[in-house]
């Protein structure tokens, strides 16, 4: 199974995945249009977010960072005057060196990422949505900005008019998602932002061609119709959709089986299943729910 992932619903549904499936079982794509070179290396939020998660090193109060991680690099820099954009761990500032280095190099963001699985012992495939950079932009009344620059630089406190994705007309699948694409005959769309997380991997050209044929699930991730964290109801308003189950499916056009929250409005043909995860234990709960019902339907 391929699952679609961003940086927090569905890390929280692989922590449950990750103990129900065989490694060769999970493979995970995930969206690389939050990224961003800081302090001389390249941060990618989402897919350090998958493998802390499957490293088992994932901080799970926050859903970034590595746990129990210290910030002295962040806050001398801090004091030197130069402040980060991101509070960048010291440890997870080392995976961003290793990453980093390996590209500057001259290696690929997947070959990078596979060698970086491979230290932090990783054992399921994960893999960037591709190796070309792609950003989310978005438009407010004070002009348009990167994603990070909105929503941790401004905290979100200004008015979204659209949204885009920069650079994704001249983006490919990666060589990894596109191997993926070939051998895998179900694909999971996470309970993540069906805008900024979801949005911009199935935007990849020839994507959408080459899903077609096989089963796919979706999650949503509104939960008493709402998002349980994040900006996803602002975004999904300034792409002309409702922030609703609704909204989330007409992004995602047509599923073979959509989850959602047992006490979702939506009317249309779905299942149903408690999809809030408070705890490893909700993970592993929903996570065998899930394949339950991927296998019966
Ligand atoms: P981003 O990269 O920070 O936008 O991360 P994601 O897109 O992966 O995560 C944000 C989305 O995850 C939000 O829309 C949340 O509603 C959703 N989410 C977070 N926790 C849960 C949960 O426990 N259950 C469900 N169904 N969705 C969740």
């Amino acid at each position: 199974m391929i699952v679609a992932s961003g940086g927090t619903g569905t890390p929280k549904l692989l922590l449950g995945l990750k103990e129900q499936l065989e490694p060769d079982e999970l493979s995970v794509v995930v969206n690389t249009a939050e990224d961003m070179w800081i302090s001389g290396n390249l941060v990618t939020p989402d897919l350090d977010t998958v493998l802390y998660t499957l490293a088992g090193i994932v901080d799970e109060q926050r859903w970034w960072g590595i746990a129990g991680d210290s910030f002295l690099t962040h806050e001398f820099l801090h004091s030197l005057g130069r402040p980060e954009l991101l509070a960048l761990g010291d440890r997870d500032r080392a995976v961003q060196i290793f990453r980093s280095d390996l590209m500057r190099q001259g290696e690929s963001l997947s070959d990078a990422t596979q060698h970086l699985a491979q230290a932090l012992g990783v054992k399921q495939r994960v893999v960037p949505m591709t190796d070309d950079p792609v950003s989310t932009m978005i438009s407010t009344p004070s002009g348009e900005m990167h994603f990070q620059d909105y929503w941790v630089g401004l905290k979100g406190n200004l008015p979204v008019h659209s949204l885009r994705l920069k650079g994704i007309d001249k983006a490919r699948p990666s060589p990894g998602f596109l191997h993926l694409l070939k051998e895998e005959k179900v694909v999971l769309l996470g309970p993540s932002n069906p805008v900024t997380s979801i949005g911009p991997i199935l935007a990849l050209p020839g994507v959408r061609e080459r899903l077609s044929g096989k089963k796919i699930v979706a999650m949503s991730p509104l939960v008493g119709g709402q998002p349980v964290s994040g900006p996803a109801a602002d975004f999904m308003r300034a792409c002309g959709v409702p922030a609703s189950d609704d909204g989330v499916l007409s992004l995602y056009g047509k599923v073979d089986l959509f989850i959602v929250d047992k006490k979702s409005r939506y009317r249309g043909e779905c299942a149903r299943l408690d999809t809030l995860m408070r705890s490893k234990e909700d993970s592993i709960r929903l996570a065998r729910d899930l394949l339950e019902l991927i296998s019966c339907s």
